[in-house]
């Protein structure tokens, strides 16, 4: 695993100032935990309020428009995120890219939207069922990421990939820890690839998709796993913390 594991929570559509109390407690723990770097990402709505509740770990957007302000009703721009307290957006997640026909170009706009902004970017890839089933999943991915991350040999540091195969984001299903290790593997291939040598081989590459504290040894123990992108777990701040913990023991073993 990476020398400083980062683990960062997905709240999706979820989540009202009730919720603050989860992120708190998460905030808290992380005091301890310092072996591993924790964040998370609420709703637009408690980025202001979780940045102030919880003074320690990292606090981001889940999606963001490309363009910088303008005429987009309903949207938000990379700049706003920032103004409210983000230090990093997620960008292409599967669920974007299923519900709302975001594309390759578009989530790489996102994502350069974000670094202009001066916050650094998670862009998700991921196969589906179908694409896995007939042997496709790493050349999917290679094309997605290709097409989905800026470029830049400077921007490499600002830039985490999450691989998510979809159909295993809220399924409680999981990939096999081989299939994790030969895709995070060949995520890495094509990142030195893009990035160069030194560069590429900075970026972190985290696994998401039905993580949980049970899993999540075996999942952070796969090849160049260097952390988490948590849904469902980490809604609360005891499932969340027990994912933190594994990477936090993880370090010590
Ligand atoms: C996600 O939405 O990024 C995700 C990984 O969800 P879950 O952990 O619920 O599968």
């Amino acid at each position: 695993m990476a020398v400083r594991p980062y683990i960062v929570g997905n709240w999706k559509m979820n989540g009202t100032r009730s919720m603050l109390s989860e992120a708190r407690s998460i905030d808290r723990a992380a005091e301890r935990l310092i072996k591993v770097e924790v964040a998370l990402a609420p709703p637009f709505t408690l980025i202001h309020a979780t940045r102030k509740e919880a003074g320690l770990i990292g606090v981001g957007a889940q999606d963001c428009h490309a363009a910088e302000g303008g005429a987009h009703t309903g949207d938000i721009s990379a700049a706003m995120l920032k103004d409210s307290g983000a230090g990093f957006v997620i960008v292409g997640h599967s669920e974007r890219r299923a519900n709302h026909g975001e594309k390759d170009a578009d989530v790489k706009a996102k994502a350069l939207s974000v670094l202009a902004a001066g916050m650094s970017v998670i862009v998700c890839v991921g196969e589906t069922e179908d694409q896995r089933d007939v042997g496709k999943a790493e050349s999917v991915v290679a094309r997605q990421l290709k097409a989905s991350l800026p470029e830049g040999e400077v921007v490499a540091e600002k830039v985490t990939v999450a691989y998510e195969p979809v159909w295993a984001i809220g399924t409680g299903r999981t990939p096999t820890v081989d299939d994790v290790s030969a895709m995070h593997r060949s995520i890495r291939q094509v990142l030195i690839g893009f990035y160069g040598e030194e560069a590429g081989a900075k970026v972190r590459i985290l696994y998401g998709g039905s993580v949980k504290a049970e899993n999540a040894a075996e999942l952070l123990g796969a090849d160049d796993v260097g952390g988490a992108l948590v849904g469902g777990a980490s809604l609360t701040a005891d499932g969340f913390l027990g994912i933190v913990a594994v990477a936090a023991e993880m370090q010590e073993s």
